[in-house]
């Protein structure tokens, strides 16, 4: 058996597609341009590839999109007091603190992070937000683990009553996935560093979720034949390789479908930001 492979370029131009519709008729019906603020502190180059792919995207689907660069020696003081502004602006509906942080300011990122106006937090990171995902009520969602059940749901693949196992427990991935993929009524298993008998528990999956960033680290003997597997890792092997968490070259002639690395979940993630943007724009809006 060869996978169906789930490329994630043609999941997200679905889902850009349906925001752009959406910042159409905020700007039509409300006349408001739904807009993002990214603040990036530093120069890490992997930081400053997915800041310009946001604002590039948001170009794209007519968002309106401003880059807060700030220098590595921003203080903790500085950076909220730039979101209390941010927060106060009323031209500005999604707040995004790109992660990771210079060592200076890391050890206070919860911090900063909370500082976010929880309607604008479009990273669904606020605990606010974490609560209502928990408590069902969801407004803002991480936009990884969204963007996976927003390509389960296009590619026709059912998750009600599904055995599902995710591996990894991050408050970015793992964690918001068993909810995400709990509310949609499947039984969810979260595997971690400390899970014994990893692969006994992986080979019941009829959803494997990887999330570990450990490279190729699940092979085939650890898939159930005909699963449908979601590689959510990013491990750069070499200066221009990027392999994923499952050995997909392996893996794919035992799932029924899988996503590749890279041009699979990577590609979701920045879609759902935009959706998120709307969400958000609309939740200020009241509409
Ligand atoms: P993390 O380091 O915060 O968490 C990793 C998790 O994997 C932990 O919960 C840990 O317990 C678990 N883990 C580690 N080794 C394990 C093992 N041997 N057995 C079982 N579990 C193990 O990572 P994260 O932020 O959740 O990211 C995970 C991966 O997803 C990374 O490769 C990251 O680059 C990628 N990622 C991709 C996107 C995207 O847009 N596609 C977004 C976020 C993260």
């Amino acid at each position: 058996m060869s996978a169906k492979i789930l490329y994630g370029k043609d999941f997200a131009a679905q889902i850009k597609e349906s925001a752009r519709t959406e910042v159409d008729k905020l700007k039509n019906q409300f006349n408001v341009t739904p807009g993002l603020a990214v603040i990036i502190v530093g120069e890490n180059p992997a930081s400053q590839v997915y800041v310009r792919n946001k604002h590039k995207t948001c170009e794209e689907l007519g968002i309106k999109s401003e880059v807060v660069a700030l220098p590595e020696t921003t203080t903790k003081e500085e950076l909220l007091a730039k979101i209390d502004a941010l927060n106060a602006d009323k031209t500005i509906h999604g707040i995004l603190v790109q992660l990771p942080l210079p060592e200076a300011v890391k050890a206070h990122s919860d911090e900063i992070l909370n500082r976010i106006d929880p309607l604008k937090d479009v990273d669904g990171f606020h605990p606010m937000n974490v609560g209502k995902l928990v408590t069902g009520t969801p407004a803002l969602v991480p936009c990884t683990p969204a963007g996976c059940i927003e390509m389960l749901d296009l590619a026709g693949i059912e998750i009600d009553g599904k055995r599902a196992v995710i591996i990894g427990r991050s408050n970015i991935v793992g964690k918001p996935m068993l909810h995400l993929l709990m509310a949609r009524h499947a039984t969810v298993t979260v595997c971690h560093s400390h899970t014994k008998n990893l692969p006994e528990i992986t080979r019941e999956a009829e959803i494997l979720v990887a999330a570990m960033g450990k490279p190729k680290f699940v092979t085939a003997d650890m898939i159930r034949p005909g699963a449908v597997v979601v590689d959510v890792g990013i491990n750069r092997i070499a200066p221009k390789k990027l392999v994923g968490d499952v050995d997909f070259d392996a893996a794919v002639e035992v799932a029924s479908a899988i996503t590749p690395v890279p041009g699979g979940v990577g590609l979701l993630t920045v879609a759902m930001l935009m959706k998120n943007v709307v969400t958000a724009a609309k939740l200020q809006l009241g509409v």
